[in-house]
């Protein structure tokens, strides 16, 4: 049996989880699951400065919220400091890395007379080793270059194929600062070789670094893993993904009430297809479907719209126990159950939710459908009464549902229709001609679930108030 492949998500830790570093996670992911790989989490804190716990934390609450389980590490970068530091001396030793002695006030006057055409003009190259040896030895200030070898660096990228650099495009870049610490490229292939990384999956702002670490893994002596770049997001308006756009955090998300199997989901699509009209797929189906070859080159899309549809489907598929453990905060946060209630009424709180799911596409908006069946206030939409409630003979057609529900035993949702359609019948008109009034009376809308839910749920007193209440605006002429 061949290794196992090895992947890893490899986030510096200076803000928030941002959706496409979370896309990034993802497919590292998928394919660590879809090919019996492992999956190594690295927190890139090289950069002290603007590295924070703080943003560790939530890189690491955000994966754990949308289900990215990582097999190794959290493994931090600057750990392995030592290392990278022996492997660029390593690299001096071998000659594939040469000191430079270039103070920054010479660069700097060089940067500026040459402007855009500035790269290093290898200087330092050419001091014997022995010289080298002594100013460094004599505690002479020096970083250490690569020496960028003649010819052109290549690598067959999973997503764009065949790209190549001329090595000459590449100027002899440091590998090691002056204080001894390690440029990003060189922390990066030393951990990864480290780390036994087979394939790099990362974002495409990434392939300008590509050739360089390409030929730092070839200067190590180790073997060159695969490479692949995952194409751009952008927002509606073609540009680059940003704050302008909206929410571009993980958390953000969560706090719009969008679950982490939608986002999943939705993430999963950014850039990459099952090669089928499939759009809604569970974790499941997505280990089984996806694959390195369908990942799409062009830049994706991040359709907000989509993603609030797609989470609408996966609220219609939640279990109403699992919707109520997110919702029930949200219902007693707002007053509109206490704390007490959430348990003595569990029941029909489930009856609730097993109804309202299917009409919303966010958590968020539970609250406010529910608020119906939980207040006693109805406020009309003007629209929907003006509709339904036109007829003169709605009141008379009121008292019969009324007159119906208050006879009705047992008390149960399936009695509930039946007994209206009898009551239409009693009144000379269709199931609707009751029924639509009636929904009117009871949500104030003629937009709800099915009328013997809405019913069941409001209870015979809470409904049979309701009723009154619609008949008398009629009598009183202000329904309209
Ligand atoms: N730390 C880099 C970033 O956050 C990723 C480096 C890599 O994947 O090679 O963009």
């Amino acid at each position: 049996m061949s290794d196992p492949i090895r992947v890893r998500f490899a986030p510096s830790p200076t803000g928030y989880l941002h959706v496409g570093g979370a896309r990034t996670a993802l497919f590292n992911w998928l394919i660590a699951r879809k090919l019996g790989g492992v999956f190594v989490l690295r927190i890139e804190d090289t950069d002290r400065e603007r590295s924070t716990d703080a943003s560790t934390r939530t890189i690491l609450e955000g994966m754990t919220w949308l289900g990215l389980h990582w097999d190794e590490g959290p493994v931090r970068q600057a750990d392995g400091l030592p290392r990278h530091q022996a492997d660029a001396r390593r690299m001096l030793g071998e000659g594939t890395a040469y000191r430079c002695f270039c103070t920054q006030e010479e660069l700097a006057a060089k940067r500026e007379q040459l402007q855009h055409e500035y790269r290093y003009d290898q200087k330092c190259r050419a001091i014997p080793a022995g010289e080298s040896d002594a100013r460094a030895a004599a505690g002479e200030p020096h970083t250490l270059r690569f020496r960028v070898p003649e010819g052109v660096t290549q690598w067959d990228d999973i997503v764009h194929g065949e790209t190549r650099f001329e090595n000459a495009s590449l100027e002899d870049f440091i590998i090691l600062r002056t204080d001894g610490t390690p440029i990003y490229n060189m922390a990066v292939v030393s951990d990864d070789i480290d780390m036994r990384i087979t394939h790099v999956i990362r974002g495409d702002d990434h392939i300008p670094n590509t050739p360089k670490q390409i030929l730092l893994y070839q200067a190590l002596g180790a073997p060159v893993p695969a490479f692949g770049h995952l194409p751009m997001i952008l927002g509606g308006d073609g540009r680059k993904l940003s704050k302008r756009h909206g929410a571009t955090a993980v958390g953000d998300y969560a706090q719009l009430g969008v679950l982490p199997e939608a986002l999943f989901n939705f993430l999963a699509l950014l850039g990459w297809n099952p090669g089928d009209e499939r759009e809604v797929m569970d974790v499941e189906e997505l280990v089984q479907t996806f694959s390195l070859e369908r990942i799409n080159k062009k830049s994706a899309v991040f359709d907000t719209e989509k993603l609030f549809w797609m989470n609408g489907r996966y609220l219609e598929k939640k279990p109403a126990e699992e919707l109520l453990s997110l919702v029930a905060p949200l219902l007693v946060a707002q007053g509109l159950i206490t704390e007490a209630e959430v348990e003595t009424r569990r029941g029909w709180l489930l009856h609730l939710l097993e109804l309202l799911k299917t009409r919303a596409r966010s958590v968020k908006d539970i609250p406010a459908q529910a608020r119906i069946y939980l207040g006693d206030e109805v406020e009309y939409d003007a629209d929907s009464v003006a509709k339904q409630w036109k007829d003169p003979l709605t009141a008379e057609r009121l008292g019969a549902a009324r007159a119906a529900l208050e006879a009705l035993e047992p008390w149960t949702v399936e009695a509930i229709e039946p007994a209206l359609r009898a009551a239409a019948e009693g009144v000379g008109v269709g199931f609707g001609k009751v029924a639509q009034p009636l929904r009117v009376a009871l949500t104030g809308s003629s937009a709800s679930p099915g009328i013997d839910h809405v019913v069941f749920l409001l209870g015979r007193e809470g409904a049979l108030r309701r009723i009154d209440r619609a008949r008398e605006r009629l009598a009183a002429g202000t329904a309209a």
